[in-house]
């Protein structure tokens, strides 16, 4: 079944790099109304500009996901606005990756959580009533490759994606007798601002990263747009990583020997310290 995107409502949480920017881009391309959510909202208001510029049409409201008022906020803006909302891409997240007990109790470890779980499940908790008043809507929800797979010292960054996995599928079950779709997308490494928060992780000096080329953002971003037209419960991408995916699944000592022997030798512990 194929989606006709025309006039649909669209929040986007992260909306002002990455991922969350270029599928904003595309979905007013597609002649969805954009609601541009993130803390900084310079960057929403030139995105939201550029979308208007082009014909487009798209607000900027500012939202810590962190922060339950402004979570709803973000929403009474949107519904006051446009009175419904078809599609919710919970995207915002970022990833602090180290050995945990270099790891900063409340910035690294509380709020990476706060913000990559709880964030979302608050988030949809919020929007989730006026879909269900309508039966119709679509959650879409960002995990990664890190919530089927933990590497070493993404050990937080996987808590929370494993999490975000856990809830997209308990809440598919829970809504869809209801007309709700929900989406879980699982990206492997792409190039945006993430690695700009990450710090220094062994992945960065590993020689699996030459043979793991990373995605583009927008590459990323065109797959949820094509996940909103064909609603599908999972994507995973690139392709390849569903091999690791059933390799972790089915022979984990053999995961457990290659990022050992890549990831957290000592050798890779004192590289990335
Ligand atoms: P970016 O750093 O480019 O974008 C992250 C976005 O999240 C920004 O718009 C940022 O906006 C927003 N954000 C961060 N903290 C908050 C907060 N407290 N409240 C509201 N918004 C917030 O990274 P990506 O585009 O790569 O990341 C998007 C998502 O994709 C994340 O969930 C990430 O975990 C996931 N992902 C990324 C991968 C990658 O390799 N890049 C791979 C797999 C998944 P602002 O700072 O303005 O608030």
């Amino acid at each position: 079944m194929t989606i006709d995107l025309r006039n649909k409502v669209v929040l986007i949480t992260g909306a002002s790099s990455g991922f969350g920017q270029d599928a904003s881009r595309l979905f007013a391309e597609e002649g969805c109304k954009v609601v541009l959510a993130a803390r900084r909202l310079e960057r929403l208001q030139e995105l939201a500009s550029r979308i208007q510029d082009r014909g487009g049409e798209a607000i900027a409201v500012p939202a810590d996901v962190t922060n339950r008022d402004e979570i709803n906020v973000m929403v009474k803006s949107a519904i006051d606005l446009y009175g419904q909302i078809d599609i919710l891409f919970n995207n915002a997240g970022f990833g602090r990756l180290s050995w945990l007990e270099r790891l900063d109790p409340d910035r690294d470890i509380e709020t990476q959580i706060q913000v990559n779980l709880t964030g979302l499940i608050q988030t949809t908790r919020a929007v989730l009533p006026y879909m269900l008043q309508r039966r119709s809507g679509h959650i879409i929800n960002m995990s990664s490759v890190a919530g089927w797979i933990a590497p070493s010292t993404y050990s937080i960054y996987s808590a929370a994606k494993f999490g975000v996995r856990g809830f997209t599928d308990a809440l598919r079950r829970e809504v869809q007798p209801f007309g709700i779709r929900v989406s879980g997308i699982y990206p492997g490494p792409a190039r945006t601002e993430f690695g700009q928060h990450t710090g220094n992780h062994p992945m960065k000096h590993s020689v699996l990263r030459k043979y793991f080329r990373s995605m583009t953002s927008e590459y990323v971003a065109q797959r949820v747009v094509d996940l909103a037209r064909r609603p599908r419960r999972a994507v995973i991408i690139p392709w390849y990583y569903r091999i690791a995916l059933f390799a972790d699944r089915t022979m984990p000592w053999l995961v457990d020997w290659i990022v050992i022997q890549f990831l957290t030798k000592k050798k890779h512990r004192s590289a990335a310290s």
